[in-house]
């Protein structure tokens, strides 16, 4: 069942992306080198809860902390711990806020301090890819003409998708239908109606798609420890097109 959204709760969903904006900004100017995953996450759950927000991930289905910090082979899902973010480093964050019943989600890759010449080209691409998605994100194209602007721009440039993980629709559930895959030929699925509120979120490699999760029973990682990056805004389909509620 999709649930679509009024003007009234776009509006909600639109302030509580405005947090989560204002938390990815927060994650960024953390993001350096000797900065402790740790301590981000407490900084970023500090951030919500002034603005009066629920971090989202924070148990939910027994998640421990109020954030995802991924760190190069790391795909997403993973956990803040004592580790310290080196120079040359490519990091994740992904954050979810939850304010007056509605989810919002996005997440951004960082460079920490200077990176190799192929990571930065992967945060690139995977940014465009993100950017790709969002701009079919219309009424009247369909579901899957979002996935394959995101599958068809990275894997022409030579980078995998992954696709065990998927974008979702979002509202007052954090993961609603429809799923928003990252791959796929065109012109499938559900046809977008305004009202639609989604969260995309390629997740590209540099390697192989193939990623497994990690011991732990939340991080993924890839399957050829190449570096993976993944950037998610959470976006309205609108009478005027797709409005990026986490920008
Ligand atoms: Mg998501």
């Amino acid at each position: 069942m999709i649930y679509l959204k009024s003007p009234t709760e776009i509006a909600v969903m639109r302030k509580n992306g405005a947090i989560l904006k204002a938390a990815l900004e927060k994650a960024r100017d953390m993001a350096t080198p000797g900065a402790v995953t740790k301590d981000i996450d407490a900084a970023i759950e500090k951030l919500l809860l002034d603005a009066g927000a629920k971090p989202a991930f924070k148990g939910f289905q027994g998640y421990p902390a109020s954030t995802c910090i991924s760190i190069n082979e790391e795909v997403v899902h993973g956990m803040p711990t004592e580790r310290t973010l080196k120079e040359g480093d490519i990091c994740g964050v992904d954050i979810g806020v939850w304010k007056d019943g509605y989810y919002a989600d996005g997440a951004r890759t960082f460079a920490i301090g200077k990176i190799s010449a192929a990571a930065k080209k992967l945060l690139d691409v995977t940014s465009e890819a993100l950017d790709r998605g969002i701009a079919q994100a219309r009424a009247g194209r369909r579901l899957t003409d979002i996935s394959h602007a995101v599958e068809s721009y990275a894997t022409g440039l030579g980078y995998a998708v992954v696709k065990t993980l998927v974008g979702h629709g979002i509202g007052r559930q954090m993961h609603e239908e429809p799923q928003v895959p990252n791959f796929g030929p065109p012109d499938q699925g559900p046809e977008l109606e305004e009202g639609l509120v989604i969260a995309i979120e390629p997740m590209v490699n540099i390697g192989a798609s193939d990623v497994f999760t990690k011991e732990d029973g939340w991080t993924i990682v890839t399957a050829d420890k190449s570096l993976s990056a993944h950037f998610e805004d959470t976006v309205a389909i609108t009478q005027g097109g797709p409005e990026i509620l986490t920008r």
